[in-house]
């Protein structure tokens, strides 16, 4: 069975703390941003450890490394748009279906090792270019496809709950 399309906007993780995972984004500060970041990568090289890295807990759950990819794709990402904001005024991000790239980038049938130095490489370059990001440039802004605006510092925030989620998301089934 296929996973379900994760459509729900995550916005408001930027105004309270997660009931799930419990971070508090709204405590991060642009200048944490690169040390939750590079901590976060510390959890997912264990997790890619795991002998059941590939089991999905039920059908319509991601398996640990189909979330590991996606967090990979997340620091990719929140890279392009971090570098859109700082060199564009207010530019509009483009899409990215979380759904369909797990699907077309087989997100399932990767080795774990390449995944764990790939995203490794990805966190800590996108850690350095949000430690990069100079305070005066904190408040300049994007917006995603839907409209949702972001300053930069809140789009560190955003980011940074995605993937503390994440790794709620793969951990917490076994405490
Ligand atoms: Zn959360």
């Amino acid at each position: 069975m296929p996973i379900t399309p994760d459509t729900k906007d995550w916005t408001w993780v930027l105004e309270r703390a997660c009931p799930e995972c419990g971070f508090d984004a709204t405590a991060v500060h642009i200048g944490d941003v690169g040390g939750f970041v590079r901590s976060n990568a510390g959890i997912w090289a264990e997790v890619l450890e795991r002998e059941d890295v590939r089991q999905r807990p039920d059908d319509s759950t991601w398996s640990p490394l189909e979330y590991a990819c996606h967090v990979r794709d997340v620091h990719g990402l929140f890279a392009q748009r971090l570098v859109l904001t700082m060199t564009q005024d207010g530019p509009t991000f483009p899409d990215w279906n979380q759904d369909e790239a797990a699907v077309e980038g087989r997100y399932g049938e990767q080795d774990p090792r390449q995944v764990s130095r790939d995203l490794t490489d990805a966190a800590f370059a996108t850690a350095e270019a949000f430690d990069a990001v100079p305070d005066e440039a904190a408040d300049r802004i994007g917006y995603r496809g839907d409209g949702a605006e972001f300053t930069i510092e809140s789009l560190g925030r955003y980011y940074v709950h995605d993937i503390v989620h994440h790794a709620w998301d793969v951990t917490h089934a076994q405490d």
